[in-house]
């Protein structure tokens, strides 16, 4: 094979790639804003973001520059030396949030490993080594490492990885009994997602959210927000805790923070953060100036009143949109979800149909996620045109009823 000659395709996938996905059969070779192409010219609306990560659409001008400019001054230094697009993002991050220290990774997963670490480690060095209980909940998703993937709820994901680390304990989402009845001073941390993203699209309650701090405060054990799919303008609002009028102790974001460019952060309080000191923890790319320069460039755009308020309005068309596709097909038993992070639960006689909408939906030229077997998910650009929605959801209605008319 030569390399400058070689020609690539969807069958390709199956001969190179680590079997671990099963990609739709398109290609996109190109994106704009909402909108997606492949390599025969065939358009797409992107209602899936790239998994909630492309916040601002495919080639935000904004985000090209800053890649650009950042591309021809500084691109790596490790974390041996320090980066001023780092130290930028993080005081922006800090400006806009609970947070008075910032640590940065590559991915979700990454950030939540540092997370549990960190309220493993100052459990252990504030308060007792045995001071190590997890609390975390079914269909919990926080990533693919072996530990993140062991705080998650799905025992699919995690069997057959054995031995997973101990000392973690999975309860009921939204169930403050079940929290209660597990709780005690050998907890070090209560994790959570404001909304379940992976496990269904499901925003945890005002009750829950609050009564899990008090727990937390009860037990001198540290409440973990992952936002890796919530935060970054998601929800309506920067970060979803913002909408349970409560303060995390720990916060992860990652998805949408860089807007497409790899990058995380972990989010603390200085007490917190003053349990760590040099070398107790790190990685090689965390803080890279690419990513930290995209990211502040991603940041500043969305944290903004126009781009925050206009996920609601955005929200709205979606539901409606998606009301209206109910009325004539009755396929869903509920809407649900936050801000631009909406989830459509399939009814009972459709089963385990969601993957085969999300093809029929490609083959119509839009791009949509799933949550589990039986969820549609849509976790589209926070800034996406009012004109594609309608568009994008009159290609999505076809395809649900050709779905449906397929059996
Ligand atoms: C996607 C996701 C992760 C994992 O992020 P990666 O970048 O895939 O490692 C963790 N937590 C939540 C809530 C997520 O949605």
């Amino acid at each position: 094979m030569v390399a400058d000659k070689l020609t690539v395709t969807r069958e390709t996938f199956d001969k190179v790639i680590l079997p671990v996905y099963a990609p739709a059969q398109f290609v996109p070779v190109r994106g704009k804003g909402s909108r997606v192409w492949d390599r025969d010219g065939k358009e797409y609306i992107d209602f899936s973001g790239g998994i909630a990560v492309t916040a601002l659409g495919h080639c935000h001008p904004a985000l090209v520059e800053a890649l650009k400019t950042q591309g021809e001054t500084l691109w790596h230094t490790s974390n041996v030396f320090t980066n001023e697009p780092a130290l930028r993002l993080a005081s922006k991050l800090i400006n806009a949030t609970f947070a008075e220290r910032v640590f940065f990774a590559n991915s979700g997963a990454e950030a939540n490993e540092a997370a549990f670490k960190l309220a493993r480690y100052y459990a252990a060095t504030r308060h007792s080594p045995y001071k190590s209980k997890i609390i975390a909940f079914h269909n919990a998703f926080h990533g693919r490492t072996l530990f993140t993937v062991s705080v998650g709820g799905q025992p699919k994901y995690s069997d057959g990885f054995g031995p997973k680390p101990a000392d973690i304990i999975h309860v009921p989402f939204n169930d403050l009994e079940a929290v209660k009845a597990v709780i005690d001073d050998h907890t070090c941390a209560v994790v959570v997602e404001p909304i379940q993203g992976e496990g269904g699209v499901l925003p945890a309650t005002q009750a829950f959210m609050q009564g899990l701090r008090q727990l937390c405060d009860r037990h001198q054990a540290l409440l973990v927000l992952d936002e890796v799919q919530s935060g970054m303008g998601r929800s309506g609002k920067l970060f979803a805790y913002e909408h349970y009028d409560i303060r995390p102790d720990i916060l992860t974001t990652a998805k949408a923070l860089g807007g497409g460019f790899p990058v995380s952060a972990m989010l603390t309080t200085e007490e917190i953060a003053s349990a760590m000191s040099p070398g107790v923890h790190g990685t090689t790319y965390g803080g890279n100036p690419l990513a930290c320069a995209v990211a502040e460039a991603a940041l500043d755009i969305i944290n903004t009143p126009q781009v925050l308020e206009g996920v609601a309005q955005r929200r709205q068309r979606f539901i409606e949109a998606l009301e209206a596709i109910n009325t004539k097909l009755e396929l869903f038993s509920e809407v649900r979800g936050k801000g631009l992070l909406i989830g459509a639960q399939l009814k009972p006689q459709y089963q385990g149909k969601a993957r085969d909408i999300l093809h029929a939906a490609a083959t119509e030229g839009v791009m949509v996620l799933t949550a589990g077997t039986d969820v549609i998910r849509f976790a589209p650009s926070l800034v996406i045109p009012l004109a594609d929605i309608g568009d994008g959801m009159a290609r999505f209605a076809r395809a649900a009823e050709k779905a449906l008319n397929a059996g």
